[in-house]
């Protein structure tokens, strides 16, 4: 296992859509694992494989009782609701905001023996799916703030640069 290099904003890789997971080989169990070193190196909840510089449709989650997990080629099949809640993100490090989710959702993908699951979410771990899937079709949690908000961030961003490695050591995802 190893930690793999975090992408920031800025990267070609995280605007892509990423690519479907045909089969969960040795090697997409290996990115699995160093995307849970990863994830637990840099204190996050959520990392989607474009975070890493991968464009396949691949996350991991904290499950919220310290236990990771992987969902591969993973689609929200139902959402109930709305909850909004501030948000970061490791790709844009620094950066917080109150994003705007569905409260639940369901979801069905395949876990990292390639077996199909369908889980049902709330709350916070809702977030952090959905957030970790907005990677996988290019979108940053920043995509989904009202215009001017948006704007904001992007043009501080554009003038001061993002802040410096040590500064992100919150809830990102
Ligand atoms: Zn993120």
């Amino acid at each position: 296992m190893a930690v793999r290099e975090v992408r920031s904003y800025g990267d070609p890789v995280l605007r892509q859509k990423a690519r479907p997971v045909t089969e969960v080989t040795a090697e997409i169990r290996a990115l699995i694992a160093d995307m849970v070193e990863t994830m637990h190196h840099e204190i996050g909840v959520g990392l989607a494989a474009p975070q890493v510089g991968i464009a396949l449709r691949l996350v991991v989650m904290d499950d919220g009782k310290g236990k990771a997990r992987a969902l591969v080629n993973p689609e929200i099949t139902d959402r109930r609701g709305s909850a909004v809640a501030e948000e970061g993100c490791l790709s844009v490090p620094g950066i917080f905001a109150e994003v705007e989710r569905s409260e639940w959702i369901r979801v069905e993908a395949a876990d990292e023996d390639g077996k199909p699951v369908a889980i049902e979410l709330r709350g916070f771990l809702a977030r952090v799916v959905q957030h970790e899937m907005d990677h996988l079709d290019g979108v940053l949690f920043i995509d989904r703030l009202p215009p001017v908000a948006r704007d904001r961030i992007k043009k501080r961003i554009q003038r001061e640069g993002l802040p410096a490695e040590g500064s992100h050591r919150a809830f990102a995802l």
